[in-house]
């Protein structure tokens, strides 16, 4: 992918992106650029809120309490939103930032912790996976946080779930073989993928996962993975066979 500005701190805002709106940042993105990069008057840096594209700026005040900027030019569109729906059930603390962080770099559109029979954890800080989407997303170089939902059960999701929509299930009973043409199959379709817990689906969650009509069970292989490796694994097959890897 071409890269421009690849040496310049990238930051995710909420203000508009438009010529000549003077803009001030909080007290956390000002210490990061003033004191931590020890960013001044006129460098530049990178900023994307989601809907305008990217848009180089430069500091036209470097205060570490609220760094001023100017807009300079757009550098990238605004690229449309991933179609990608991510649903995983979530792991302990540092390794569930990880993997947030890993769905946003393998270009998930939506984040949905689901609560399965067998997940260790029950209350989510949204707050503080939203903040590694942020992060993630400024270092990959998206123009757009995914969404991240906050968490729903199993079985409410079954309930929810639209009707034009696959699902992918990352299934560990499933015989080992390539996803590569189960995958291929759905190409041009609104898809999902599904990831357990540590402790795997349930029998019965397993059973009636499969028993429904949109459900797509697919192995990863002949080895158990680690349900992070899963993760990464599951966005990659779908991404390099049906998803933005062309
Ligand atoms: N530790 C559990 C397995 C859980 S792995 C056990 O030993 O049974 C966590 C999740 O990763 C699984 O629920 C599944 O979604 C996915 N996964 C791991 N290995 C897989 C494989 N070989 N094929 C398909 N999905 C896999």
């Amino acid at each position: 992918m071409p890269r421009t500005h690849a040496a310049l701190p990238r930051l995710y805002i909420d203000a508009d992106l438009a010529p000549g709106v003077p803009l001030t940042l909080g007290k956390e993105q000002s210490l990061y650029l003033a004191a931590v990069l020890r960013k001044t008057v006129g460098d530049e840096v990178v900023l994307f809120n989601g809907r305008d594209g990217a848009w180089l700026a430069r500091l036209t005040g470097d205060s570490k309490k609220s760094v001023a900027l100017e807009l300079v030019q757009q550098i990238a569109p605004q690229s449309p939103p991933s179609d990608l729906w991510y649903g995983f059930a979530p792991l302990k603390t540092e390794r569930l930032d990880y993997v947030i962080q890993k769905a946003v770099e393998m270009g998930a559109g939506t984040i949905q912790p689901v609560l399965t029979r067998f997940t260790q954890v029950s209350r989510l800080k949204h707050e503080r996976l939203v903040a590694n989407a942020i992060e993630a997303a400024e270092q990959c170089e998206v123009l757009r946080v995914p969404i991240v939902e906050p968490e729903v059960t199993l079985d409410r999701l079954i309930d929810s779930w639209p009707a034009d929509r696959r699902l992918i299930l990352a299934d560990e009973g499933e015989a080992s073989s390539s996803p590569v043409e189960v995958l291929g199959r759905l190409r041009g379709q609104k898809i999902g993928v599904l990831i357990g817990p540590e402790g795997g689906f349930s029998d019965e969650e397993r059973a009636r996962l499969r028993a429904l009509p949109y459900v797509v069970p697919i192995s990863l292989g002949p080895r158990i993975l680690r349900a992070d490796t899963a993760a990464v694994a599951a966005l990659a097959v779908i991404q390099a066979i049906i998803g933005d890897w062309r």
